[in-house]
């Protein structure tokens, strides 16, 4: 199934090119009060959404894709997650070009050794809200990555176990101000993570290590590789970081993107395209 929250906040189950609006299939959510659980409560309830959802969707309101302005399909992660220099070319890209690691160690060696970064909850957009450049000065780059969301509290896990704890998959942008500082800053204005178009659950995709995924700026492509390059696959990035955290339901895990990053300015228009998930096209512009 493919869900996506559009418009103000709506949930839709996307089919073919058309998007029902199953919203009401959120009245299955348990009533929460203070204090809030600390995860995305569809997420955590999502069989039980789907459920309802596929029971009410052939009397609900459809509305063409094409019309729609989607959101990130997960609203409240608690942690959206970083993986760096997860492709190889993409490592050999940031060694050999000052602007892409600014004279840092830390930028230049390998996954296992360099680990995992976070992006700040608050920088969660969809594509449908644009990104919206900061440090015009500064060189701000496009990253697409496949997307991993988590779908059960996991702690711990082995990567042979760690499929079972998916809810699904997504277009990942990681956009990123280049600079010398922490990742976790650069990494994390608002609308520098962008998600979408929808979730589509883990069912639909048996194996995430073998996608074709791509990125064109103004029509023009700037990276296009497969997932099977990834320097650790979907299994390994979740053993790796619920060694260091708890991951909870809606958690996202952004797996790395290939070379061929490059500037985006405010106007463009960004493209990004993942087999079996689809296309979002996103507008750059400046606040
Ligand atoms: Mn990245």
């Amino acid at each position: 199934m493919r869900f996506c929250r559009f418009g103000d906040g709506r949930l839709g189950l996307v089919e073919d090119s058309m998007v029902r609006d199953v919203t009401a299939a959120l009245d299955v959510l348990p009533a929460y009060r203070y204090p809030l659980p600390p995860y995305d409560v569809f997420i955590a309830n999502l069989d039980r959404v789907a459920e309802r959802a596929r029971a009410i969707t052939a009397g609900s309101p459809q509305l063409p894709v094409s019309g729609v302005k989607f959101l990130s399909p997960v609203a409240n992660p608690s942690k959206v997650i970083g993986a760096p220099v997860n492709y190889q070319k993409h490592l050999d890209e940031v060694r050999g070009d000052a602007q892409l690691h600014h004279g840092s160690q830390t930028h230049t060696v390998p996954i296992h050794q360099m680990g995992l970064f976070l992006k700040a909850s608050s920088s969660l957009v969809g594509p449908g809200e644009g990104i919206v450049l900061r440090k015009l000065d500064r060189r701000n780059d496009h990253e697409v990555e496949l997307a991993v969301v988590i779908g059960k509290r996991v702690n711990n896990v082995s990567a042979g176990e760690a499929m079972k704890y998916v809810a699904g998959y997504a277009i990942g942008l990681d956009i990123t101000v280049r600079g010398p500082e922490e990742r976790s800053l650069r990494k994390s204005p608002d609308s520098y993570a962008v998600l979408g178009p929808w979730l589509v659950t883990a069912d639909e995709i048996p194996n995430p290590g073998d996608l074709n995924l791509k990125i064109t700026v103004n029509g023009e492509e700037r990276q296009n590789s497969n997932t099977k390059y990834m320097i650790l696959g979907v299994p390994q990035l979740i053993e790796f970081a619920s060694a260091f955290y708890t991951l909870n339901p809606g958690d996202v895990i952004l797996t790395g993107t290939p070379e061929g990053v490059s500037p985006i300015q405010p106007g463009d228009t960004v493209v990004a395209t993942i087999e079996k998930i689809g296309s979002m096209e996103v507008k750059v512009r400046t606040a």
